[in-house]
């Protein structure tokens, strides 16, 4: 598996390419926007687009959809709880405000423990409810892809529609310090003093779950 993290030009959002060495296709997780500069990536690393994967409903994560999918025919994926308010108008209002286009219906509706498999390569889904109701995490030894749930000494907001502080909580405390602690954390947006860290490290450093 090779992983490759994308610092977009707004939001200061992540976008990540996971690709699958054997068969040279890939998952974009959250390609929201500069869309012709992450399919070029993928191209100049020689990997064919097969999935997105929005770990969260939200404009900033989904915005590139359209883009995307036009152009590779990748299959889109997200939380059911999350997809109702995927393509809806306000969901293109803000995509569009943001410089994308409202997103294309998903393909697959995400329960928590699913498995996502590109190619070889292995995703699990981890539902972590808190930021919103279909809010995901997704797993593979050694890494963590952990959209608005957690961030580098930070955590998502709840004061969204429907956010809950008890939840997100819960969600990071129940389902990712639980992992091995080494396990590389790839936050969804870059806030914090370092792009990336470790389960552990946020145990001991996140004041927002300790
Ligand atoms: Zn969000
Ligand atoms: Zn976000």
């Amino acid at each position: 598996m090779i992983i490759k993290q994308i610092k977009l030009s707004k939001m200061e959002t992540f976008c990540y390419l996971v690709g699958d060495e054997k068969t040279r296709t890939a998952a974009l997780i959250d390609p929201a926007f500069d869309t012709e500069q992450i399919l070029q990536i993928a191209t100049e690393l020689g990997y064919a687009i097969t999935h997105v994967i929005n770990t969260h409903c939200h404009s900033d994560h989904t915005a590139g959809n359209q883009a995307v999918i036009r152009a590779t025919s990748a299959k889109l994926l997200i939380h059911a709880a999350d997809a109702p308010k995927l393509s809806t108008v306000v969901n293109a209002a803000f995509s569009k405000v943001l410089g994308g286009k409202g997103s294309p219906e998903p393909d697959v509706l995400l329960q928590d423990n699913d498995d996502i498999i590109i190619g070889a390569t292995v995703l699990l889904t981890i539902h972590t409810p808190g930021h919103t109701p279909g809010g995901i995490c997704l797993y593979a030894p050694g890494h963590v892809f952990t959209g608005d749930t957690l961030f580098v000494e930070a955590v998502g907001r709840t004061d969204l529609p429907g956010g809950s502080s008890r939840q997100l909580l819960q969600s990071i405390r129940e389902r990712l310090y639980t992992l091995p602690g080494d396990t590389i954390v790839w936050p969804g947006h870059d806030y914090g003093p370092t792009p990336s860290s470790s389960i552990d490290y946020e145990k001991r450093h996140n004041g927002f779950t300790r």
